[in-house]
């Protein structure tokens, strides 16, 4: 059984709990996982005895160069997407059809079911995800390609970093430099903030000089094929201020102590209280706002999360980002984050981007 087909058939095991034959998958990046094929706006009908990719002529060729071994119902133009589903449905006689409750509409839950009398829609949640949480060794090995593009890219930006270029500038080239390594492009619209900005863990690059503080925050990450990495570093040039230094070296203890703490039947709120009790008795509590990490594969935010509110443990073979930070409105923020495996016995860090104060710091 290729890797596809392995996970096809651990998906319906999953079926059984909610008392689906089949399941309709409308994720498209959950129909890449459960098929390989890579285009967009096609659905998967997955059942024991029929699994039929749903799709329409644009993507014909490249069905069947990407999964040969399964069966396509290719729609014309003139007809819709959900009439072919419920033909496809019904030609399959499936009475009892699972659906992706986080992906499909309401508006098309009612008229899928308008069309399928015959068939009860059994909503499910985080089926295929739950899958996509466990990484196999050929999905390991893609992050770890995309770490090493978003490092290579990164080395470039650090030597090559100035003064006069702007946020936006620094953030161009790093997406250029992705590229020019190997890399499909970014996994994400990378961040690159300087000083006050960076108290937003979400900033968007501005024209904003990078010598207007005396750092810059820059979250990145690569997408290789299909698989994603997620780094953060923050450089200091200049004249650096010792809170900088004092805040830098505080998150970095947490992200450390945090990794130290990985490994297989930990929960991720544990791994989350880790970190955030370095943070919290340094009196910087109340300025890591958010979790700790989360999980990164065909999406940059997937399972599991790192996170108070994760009581689940963890499992070998999961990906997470370790991300602790502390912002401070109207100075800055500084965020240190690394994709790491969880193995059988602990953990294994995949980016190896240089993470002390004397990699922090360029002239
Ligand atoms: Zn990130
Ligand atoms: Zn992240």
């Amino acid at each position: 059984m290729d890797r596809f087909a392995t996970r096809r058939s651990l998906a319906l095991k999953l079926l059984r709990k909610p008392g689906a034959e089949a399941i309709l998958v409308t994720n498209f990046t959950n129909v890449t996982y459960l098929t390989g094929f890579t285009g967009d706006d096609s659905f998967l009908l997955l059942g024991a005895r029929d699994t039929i990719v749903i799709s329409d002529t644009r993507y014909e060729t490249q069905l069947e160069v990407e999964c040969p071994e399964l069966k396509f119902r290719i729609r014309n133009q003139g007809t819709k997407m959900l009439d072919s589903v419920a033909d496809v449905v019904r030609s399959a006689k499936v009475r009892r059809l699972g659906i992706e409750a986080d992906s499909m509409t309401l508006a098309v839950f009612q008229q899928l079911g308008g069309k399928l009398p015959q068939t009860s829609l059994i909503a499910t949640t985080g089926v295929i995800e739950s899958l996509r949480e466990i990484k196999d060794k050929e999905e390991v090995a893609e992050i770890v390609e995309a770490a090493r593009y978003a490092e290579k890219a990164f080395a470039v930006l650090r030597a090559t970093l100035r003064g006069e270029q702007t946020e936006k500038e620094v953030a161009d080239d790093l997406e250029h430099q992705l590229r020019l390594f190997g890399a499909k492009g970014s996994s994400f619209p990378p961040i690159v903030a300087v000083g006050a900005q960076a108290a937003l863990p979400h900033a968007r690059p501005t024209l904003r000089r990078i010598d207007s503080a005396d750092f810059v925050l820059v979250d990145w990450g690569a997408t290789a094929r299909l698989y994603k990495s997620d780094l953060t570093r923050v450089l200091a040039r200049g004249r650096i201020s010792p809170k900088l230094e004092r805040v830098y070296g505080l998150v970095l203890a947490a992200q450390e102590r945090a990794i130290a703490a990985i490994r297989p039947g930990v929960t991720g709120a544990e791994v989350d209280a880790v970190a955030r009790k370095v943070i919290t008795d340094a009196g910087y509590g109340k300025q890591f706002g958010h979790g700790l990490g989360h999980g990164i594969g065909l999406d940059i935010h997937e399972g599991p999360r790192l996170s108070s509110v994760n009581d689940q443990p963890l499992k070998a073979g999961m990906v997470v980002t370790v991300e602790p930070g502390i912002y401070v409105t109207g100075w800055g923020g500084v965020r240190i984050e690394d994709d790491v495996l969880v193995t059988k016995t602990g953990c294994e860090v995949l980016t190896h981007c240089g993470k002390t104060w004397a990699d922090a710091v360029v002239e």
